[in-house]
């Protein structure tokens, strides 16, 4: 989400400022730090990384903060670091070409609508791009932070959504990622009077786009995963066959602590109503372990998830307060302790490995199509390879021959190591 836009406030200050990209701070008229505060650690970064900028930058260029740390930190930022210039908060990226011209802007309203806002498409996004569907969210999971920096859930009209999308694939993009909080939640609200239309449809008329080869998405929300989404998913040719489905914990008493709004069982029997329409999909998820209350049978309930559904990619962190969140007032003793914690990421994170490099071997053999993403010309010994993924979100090596970057090719997967995979074209 962050990425994204960043590529918004790169394409506005480019078309109406005039603005272009340098990696070179110490050049730069403007220097833009783009936070993200759903972790602790990330924002504990940022005043020392202002700080460097501050002393890097040259005479009367500007700094600004933008993201979700803005959104919750607001004038405190300005406060305890006077080098910062403005302030721009994660909904609020549209009115970066107005706050460079206003000493020390603060804008981090939750409220401001977006959603309407049509962007110019100026960057050269390669053959993959990101493309917002919804912004903010309405659920309040116990430790999310989101909801107070990003505001309640908006849909961005279809019409909009078809018009970039058209002029992302006459750019020479294949592949689009769709991106939301609750992807799967679209059109739950939108800013204006707007035709009825839901995930399943939006993902229907986005197929329909010529030239469109493939459509990822992410994230959607367990809850919203009824049978018409799944179906959509396993009957769109372009829909590629990965999914995320974050689970954060395979306890049914922890999920209603996190207020989750979904049990293990349901989790589980939409996993299964998934795989019974795709039997290759592949799916990811997210796992905080260490939640406050979290008891060692709990966890096991966790570890028993990860065995039944055999996730190709794991995202896992122990749980950390976050301000503003309901469980960040929760009393220490329902805290779980530190080692605990530690012990069981490290026993989850193991067993996800066994598991990924079990689950390749049963890949050897099978052939997928895969996109070409990136390729390595022989260099000092090495051999060149070409790279892609699959439509089911697998990463495969390819060192036969060089292919050229946004090609689909048959590849069959020939050899694993741990959990990667080498091919050949066939
Ligand atoms: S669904 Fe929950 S975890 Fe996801 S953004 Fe919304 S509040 Fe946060």
């Amino acid at each position: 989400m962050n990425t994204r836009d960043s590529d918004h406030m790169i394409s506005e200050l480019e078309k109406k400022e005039g603005y272009i990209l340098t990696d070179k701070p110490s050049e730069a008229d403007l220097i833009l730090i783009n936070t993200c505060s759903v972790r602790e650690k990330p924002e504990r970064k940022l005043f020392s990384e202002i700080g460097q900028f501050a002393k890097l930058k040259k005479p009367g260029a500007k700094i600004g903060v933008c993201g979700c740390t803005a959104s919750h930190m607001g004038e405190d930022i300005i406060k305890k670091a006077p080098s910062v210039d403005f302030v721009l908060g994660a909904r609020n990226v549209s009115k970066i070409t107005e706050v460079i011209h206003r000493p020390k802007a603060v804008e981090v309203s939750i409220d401001y609508d977006d959603s309407t806002y049509v962007y110019d498409i100026a960057r050269n996004t390669g053959i993959k791009a990101l493309l917002n569907i919804s912004i903010g969210c309405d659920k309040k999971c116990a430790y999310c932070i989101v909801p107070h920096t990003r505001g309640k859930e908006i849909s961005i009209p279809l019409d909009l959504l078809l018009r970039e999308a058209k002029k992302l694939v006459d750019n020479g993009v294949k592949e689009i990622m769709l991106l939301g909080q609750n992807v799967n939640n679209y059109g739950v609200r939108f800013s204006d009077k707007h035709p009825k239309i839901n995930f399943s449809g939006l993902l229907s008329e986005l197929g329909k786009i010529e030239g469109l080869k493939r459509i990822r998405f992410t994230s959607p929300h367990p809850l919203h995963m009824d049978d018409e989404f799944l179906e959509e998913f396993a009957r769109n040719p372009k829909v590629c066959k990965s999914i995320h489905i974050p689970l954060q914990s395979g306890s049914s008493k922890i999920l209603k602590a996190m207020r989750r709004g979904y049990t293990k069982e349901w989790y589980l029997d939409r996993i299964n109503r998934l795989k019974s329409l795709v039997p290759e999909v592949g799916i990811s998820t997210d796992i905080i372990v260490g939640f406050p209350t979290e008891s060692n049978e709990d966890f096991e309930d966790t570890m028993d998830v990860l065995e039944k559904v055999r996730f190709d990619t794991l995202y896992s962190f122990i749980y950390s307060p976050r301000p503003h969140t309901e469980s960040a007032s929760w009393s220490d003793d329902l805290m779980v302790d530190a080692k605990v914690a530690q012990d069981r990421l490290a026993r989850l994170q193991a067993r996800h490995r066994e598991i990924l490099s079990e689950d390749a071997k049963k890949e050897i053999g099978k052939i997928h199509n895969v996109l070409i993403e990136n390729t390595k010309e022989a260099f000092d010994g090495m051999r060149g390879f070409s790279e892609g993924r699959s439509d089911n979100g697998r990463l495969i090596k390819i060192f036969d021959s060089m292919h050229s970057i946004g090609e689909i090719l048959r590849v069959e997967v020939t050899k694993c190591d741990g959990g990667s995979l080498f091919g050949r074209v066939c």
